[in-house]
């Protein structure tokens, strides 16, 4: 079986754009997910919360920007108390859900998509977070 060669890339124009609005240094993460193992709201996340930063380490931001993780997070801030190199996902989260705000000039949250969001068992941070981002 041959080994594909993973090579970071963290000078790509979106990862240096979220370690700016975060003031996260994403090459601080070492991958022990200690912050996916303490995490409320994996249950609603296509991407887990240690392997938003390992995409993030690679460049692949496009992955995450697309994703539903991000809408997940409750920013709760487990993950960032749990995290033995002091990094702060939430932070990253954030950063990640203005890049796509700024971009598509929309809000991902809709009203008409709560009651099925609320039959997938989100937690109610999660709710109440993503109201913070409605608007009409
Ligand atoms: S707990 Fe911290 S160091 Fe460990 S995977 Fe998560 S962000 Fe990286
Ligand atoms: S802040 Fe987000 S990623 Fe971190 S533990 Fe809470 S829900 Fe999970």
């Amino acid at each position: 079986m041959s080994r594909e060669k993973i090579t970071p890339d963290i000078t790509q124009k979106e990862t240096v754009k979220i370690s700016e609005i975060s003031e996260e240094n994403i090459l601080d993460c070492l991958q022990c997910s200690k912050c996916t193992a303490g995490c409320p709201a994996i249950h609603g996340m296509d991407i887990l919360p240690h392997q938003v930063i390992r995409l993030l380490q690679l460049g692949q931001v496009d992955k995450l920007l697309n994703s539903e993780t991000i809408w997940s997070c409750a920013s709760c801030f487990t993950c960032a108390s749990r995290c033995p190199r002091d990094v702060d996902i939430s932070k990253l989260m954030e950063a990640l859900r203005l890049m796509v705000i700024r971009v598509k000039g929309s809000n991902k949250l809709k009203v008409e998509k709560i009651p099925k969001l609320l039959q997938k068992n989100m937690p109610q941070q999660g709710i109440v977070s993503g109201f913070r981002k409605y608007v009409k």
